[in-house]
């Protein structure tokens, strides 16, 4: 059926000798149908772009479907205006991986395509080209006689002198700049025919120029490594659908795999894809790749448009065959691609915050089934969906057991919190074990690292006797504090109580909230270490990649005595003189209102212990918490991940959460409270009539987290579903009618964190 507003064209009948079906980047759940002239009819086919005009604008949409008939009345048909490619920019799988993300993410198909295809590409004229010059074919040095010693001509020569210099294309920007001259003597250069002055698409970016880091090729894989090697070689050869998880501790040679096994798959002319976290998709990263494989395309968000474009084409067209990038990289057009490898696969940043609401490692394992792919999930501390993926065999299982290098994984030191008190009865900060730590290293002229987690400003009740938080009796979740209700509320099952006076445990008014961030930690180390020489690394200093790369760089160069950050200085990061790893508060994390907060915990402890013992130098690893039984904690000092799975898989089975259900958030925001309230309270409705004999739980409407965030009320509604029948596919229908409704809902299928 097509759209009533859309009706009435009064031009004379369109002669359509074809009907497309095409999506708009909208957030409306549907597809329109448009005429086809007889100009067009051959080059609109499924994947290509058009333009059309839709409530009075014209917007580029894609094609999904062609028809020879249509039931939508002739005379409300308006036709397509323009062809916007000669090829379709999309094949049918990635069409088809599309079509899956609107149905499984509950977002339009157009809202889905837009996550895929480049920004420059989503608007008409969108390629948009800079000028380079380049020495005229066959031109050398020799020509530079004819300019030389000649006041007129000094500039023409200085013009050519640096393009004959340069090995490749120039922009043209760049040269007139540097050499501050005009356009003018670049006219006559090209008049005389020396230069030439052409128009591309805007250059690739720096990284791929970078320094390249060699990486040894080793010759002998370890045992595991040629098992895991063998195994996803012989899924290449059989083109065949093969998930795997890739486990093993920090340093066993997951990339090594990765490498051997793309070569492979190069070998055998295919391509492939590997994700990294953003924040791991450093210079290094990528020079391995690069060293590796030389064509390369890299992908990552600080690139302009025009550079993701220009990328996106050489990736096309086949010209760049492994793509290396974060998230949205899982949908570079790879020619036959062979492998996928999600690095980092429990990394919550594959999540993506905004429609479409996609997890990139989830896409990852749909598109290798797709296309008949190996997916290799590779992770010191999978996650626990991963995990049983694996264990229920669904998924291959690779381990590598030991370092490669054969060097013994660090000792975790556990300081317990709990006896740690100032003269005034005050909790410390830092321990006195961490405290005699930083000052002996620092008089070493070694280097220390101290974790905080930024999250720990979460507003927690926290008890100072017996360091239980206040958490859901239902849910076993932190509840968090809601300044304007002043209750305690459960993200989990939107379950409210009163600000307890007194601790639920132990019955002492010993309530605080919980939390010191990353500042405080700094100050507190100043009055420590009063000569130490600190960096801090958070979101709140690093706000521009550069930042980022210098206070590294100070630190790499030993001009930084400590480095205090969050969780952004966790990863990949590699620096010989840090013999002190200090985590502040592990607490802050444990005690997070998500049930993934002892997956986190044990990511974290993990990811920090890997940091150390990389060198010769001999490490600390220091993990102060009040919660020194803690599982999550116990086994990541322990490095044992099996133990702590164990230990977990059943904490969820017992409580109904992922792996063994499905979770589904739904959020309201509005400046209008009442309409919030009364819109979420509408959708709770429904859905608890509707799902109730589906065993759908139905939680809330309650306060959202950030339940006023800019003067907009946020309101939730939480949907739990089991994970057989019809519940979750049952929910997405009725959420899809109820979403042309005003407030406008935001549905987050498998949210990150709850
Ligand atoms: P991961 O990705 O699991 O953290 P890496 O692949 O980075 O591990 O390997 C860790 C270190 O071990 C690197 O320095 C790498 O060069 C080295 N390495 C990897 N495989 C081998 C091997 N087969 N023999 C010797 N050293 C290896
Ligand atoms: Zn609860």
């Amino acid at each position: 059926a097509q759209k009533k507003g859309q009706q009435k064209a009064k031009k004379p009948p369109i002669e359509a000798v074809l009907y497309a079906e095409v999506a708009l980047n909208r957030p409306m759940r549907r597809e329109y149908t448009y005429a086809v002239t007889a100009a067009f009819a051959d080059r609109v086919v499924p994947g290509v772009r058009v333009a059309v005009s839709f409530s009075g604008k014209r917007e580029v949409a894609v094609v999904t479907a062609t028809a020879t008939e249509t039931d939508v009345p002739k005379g409300r048909l308006k036709a397509v205006d323009d062809v916007l490619d000669d090829e379709p920019v999309l094949d049918e799988k990635l069409l088809e991986l599309t079509r899956w993300i609107a149905d499984y993410y509950a977002c339009a198909w157009g809202e889905a395509l837009s996550a895929v295809l480049p920004a420059a590409m989503k608007r008409e004229g969108g390629r948009k080209t800079v000028a380079v010059l380049y020495p005229a074919p066959g031109v050398d040095e020799s020509r530079l006689e004819e300019l030389e010693g000649k006041p007129s001509l000094e500039k023409q020569y200085r013009v050519l002198r640096t393009l004959l210099d340069a090995r490749g294309p120039v922009l043209r920007k760049d040269l007139t700049k540097k050499l501050n001259v005009t356009f003018g003597p670049v006219q006559s250069l090209v008049k005389r025919g020396l230069i030439v002055i052409d128009q591309v698409i805007a250059a690739p970016d720096d990284l791929l120029s970078g320094d390249r880091e060699a990486r040894p090729r080793h010759a002998a894989l370890t045992d595991d490594q040629a098992t895991a090697v063998t195994r996803l070689t012989e899924a290449i050869d059989a083109d065949e659908f093969c998930p795997a998880l890739l486990y093993g501790v920090t340093g066993s040679g997951k990339t090594e795999v990765y490498l051997r096994v793309i070569e492979e798959a190069l070998a055998r002319g295919k391509g492939a894809i590997v994700l990294v976290p953003e924040i791991a998709l450093t210079p290094q990263t990528v020079g391995w790749f690069l060293d590796r494989f030389g064509s390369v395309a890299v992908l990552h968000s600080g690139m302009t448009d025009l550079q993701r474009l220009d990328m996106w084409q050489r990736v096309r067209s086949g010209e760049a065959r492994v793509v290396v990038g974060a998230r949205s990289a899982i949908f570079a057009p790879v020619k036959n691609l062979g492998v996928i490898v999600v690095d980092e696969e429990h990394e919550p940043s594959y999540k993506q915050g905004s429609v479409p609401r996609y997890h990139a490692r989830d896409v990852a394992v749909v598109r290798a089934k797709n296309v008949g792919a190996v997916c290799v999930l590779g992770s010191a501390t999978p996650s626990l969906e991963s995990w049983r993926n694996a264990n229920q065999k669904r998924y291959v299982l690779l381990r590598l057991r030991a370092r490669a290098s054969g060097n013994p994984l660090p000792k975790v030191e556990i300081v317990d919190m709990r006896g740690e008190r100032d003269e005034r009865g005050k909790p410390r900060l830092f321990s006195r074990r961490l405290e005699t730590l930083l000052r002996e290293t620092i008089a070493r002229s070694e280097q220390s690292i101290l974790f905080i987690n930024r999250r720990g400003f979460a507003p927690i009740l926290w008890c100072q006797e017996c360091h239980e938080t206040l958490k859901c009796n239902e849910c076993d979740v932190a509840m968090t504090w809601h300044k304007r209700l002043e209750r305690m509320a459960c993200h989990s099952c939107c379950k409210e109580i009163p600000v307890p006076k007194a601790c639920p445990s132990c019955t002492a008014p010993a309530l605080r909230f919980l939390g010191a961030g990353s500042q405080r930690v700094e100050e507190i180390l100043r009055l420590i270490a009063p000569h130490a020489r600190v960096g801090r690394m958070d979101s709140d200093t690093m706000m521009r990649r550069e930042d980022y790369e210098e206070t590294l760089g100070q630190f790499g160069r030993g001009e930084l005595d400590v480095l205090v950050g969050t969780q952004m200085i966790a990863k990949g990061l590699d620096f010989p003189r840090v013999t002190l790893v200090g985590i502040v508060s592990a607490d802050a994390s444990l005690h997070q209102p998500d049930f993934r907060a002892s997956e986190r915990t044990y990511q974290l402890v993990s990811q920090v212990a890997g940091r150390a013992g990389r060198a010769d130098l001999p490490g600390h690893i220091v993990v102060q918490t009040t919660a020194t039984e803690e599982p999550s904690i116990v086994c990541a000092a322990a490095h044992d991940y099996d133990s702590f799975a164990l230990h977990e898989d059943a904490e969820r089975e017992r409580h109904g959460y992922p792996p063994y259900t499905r979770l589904l958030r739904v959020v309201w925001e509005d400046e209008d409270e009442k309409r919030v309230l009364e819109a979420s309270s509408h959708a709770a409705k429904i859905l608890r009539e509707e799902l109730g004999p589906h065993q759908v739980q139905v939680m809330g409407p309650a306060p959202a987290p950030m339940a006023l965030q800019r003067g907009r009320h946020r309101v939730h509604v939480m949907l739990k579903a089991p994970l057989s029948g019809q519940g979750m596919s049952r929910a997405r229908a009725i959420l899809s009618q109820l979403h042309t409704q005003r407030p406008r809902m935001a549905i987050d299928v498998d949210p990150a964190s709850m």
